[in-house]
């Protein structure tokens, strides 16, 4: 089955946030001066179940989705998650993986194979602890991470990916430590450009590190050539080390948009359906879920807004896009 949204671009890949809340307030997503001690995060009855989560995973997999990633808010702070993975490894033919900021990986890592978890992508933005806890402003230390990393190898939860947002000025000087890091050990480390995501980030153009300067950075001391994309609409363009020791890859969602070929689509902690990361209203899912609907109502419901689907934020970022009342990232997941 194979949906098509107005540009033809067919629905491939789900993202699901399982709860709004995190353990870390990286100031590039939650910023503690928003999401302080006052914030309000949902209520949990108004947070899908793991069974209505589980039910529409079916659904939108009857669609054609082939790849549900697990997202937030941080994924494992929601409560019995392994719970959760167990149901969707049920799904024939589904990638089941998840991104994570890694800082409960090292006690879940085992129990996250056993039950069906295939891969993990883990979030780390310097290895330099200054700068880290700068930036994720909870004081959490660069080695827990790498502990969980260490335990997600061990659990064999591979290929390892490690997310990185660059912004200007805060750790642009982690980029060539990061490289040298994780260059042949098997993890492949992906540059974020920072983007505008949400209302709450202050974000401006000037703290958008290009992706073409991180690759030059990393070319200088360590020669790349571009590698072709494994499958239509991967996000990262990837570049591998001329010498074999791995690929890095670069997410350049602001100075090289990838609009056309986006397949991705997303489901709040709420049961909401967004379309694209910036959109402005989602589609109530849960509504019909608890509201008596059908296996077949809702996958007509999913249908219905897919087929009307023409987001192109990233190409069209403007000046006058900036102001646009947008979800926030950690409410849809990344
Ligand atoms: N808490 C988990 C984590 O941090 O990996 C999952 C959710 S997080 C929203 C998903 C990804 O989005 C992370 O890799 C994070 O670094 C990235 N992200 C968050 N805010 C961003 C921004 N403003 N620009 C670029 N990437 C961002
Ligand atoms: Fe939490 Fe991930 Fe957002 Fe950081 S990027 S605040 S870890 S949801
Ligand atoms: Fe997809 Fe929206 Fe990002 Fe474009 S801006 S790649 S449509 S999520």
């Amino acid at each position: 089955m194979t949906l098509l949204d107005t540009l033809n671009r067919p629905l491939r890949d789900l993202r699901i946030s399982v709860t709004d809340r995190c353990n870390f307030r990286c100031v590039y997503c939650m910023p503690k001066e928003v999401f302080g001690p006052d914030y309000q995060f949902l209520a949990r009855d108004r947070v899908l179940t793991f069974e209505e989560i589980a039910r529409l995973a079916r659904i939108f997999a009857g669609l054609g989705v082939r790849k549900i990633r697990l997202t937030g808010g941080e994924p494992l702070v929601r409560k019995d998650l392994p719970t959760l993975i167990a149901m969707l490894s049920q799904i024939p033919d589904l990638d089941l993986t998840m991104t994570t900021n890694g800082a409960l990986l090292s006690k879940f890592a085992e129990h996250l194979k056993a039950t069906g978890l295939k891969r993990v992508t883990v979030s780390l933005d310097s290895l330099d602890d200054k700068i880290f806890k700068a930036m994720n402003d909870a004081d959490f230390p660069v080695k827990k991470i790498l502990e969980g990393m260490d335990a997600a190898k061990s659990a064999g939860l591979e290929p390892i990916k490690v997310n990185m947002v660059v912004k200007r000025g805060l750790n642009e000087q982690s980029i060539l430590p990061m490289a040298r890091f994780f260059r042949g050990k098997g993890y492949i480390l992906r540059f974020i450009e920072y983007m505008d995501v949400g209302r709450s980030n202050g974000w401006r153009m000037d703290d958008v590190v290009p992706a073409k300067e991180i690759v030059g950075i990393v070319n200088a001391e360590m020669p790349l050539e571009p590698a072709s994309p494994n499958y239509r609409g991967e996000v990262a363009e990837r570049w591998r080390y001329k010498d074999g020791s791995g690929e890095i890859g670069v997410i350049a969602s602001v100075t090289q948009p990838f609009c056309s070929g986006c397949n991705r689509a997303r489901l709040s902690a709420e049961g909401k359906l967004y379309t694209c990361l910036f959109a402005i209203k989602g589609h109530d899912l849960r509504e019909l879920l608890r509201g008596g609907a059908t296996d077949e109502d809702i996958a007509q419901k999913i249908e219905s807004v897919w087929g009307k689907r023409a987001d192109r934020y990233s190409d069209i970022r403007s000046q006058n896009t900036l102001p646009l009342p947008k979800v926030e990232m950690s409410h849809i997941g990344g």
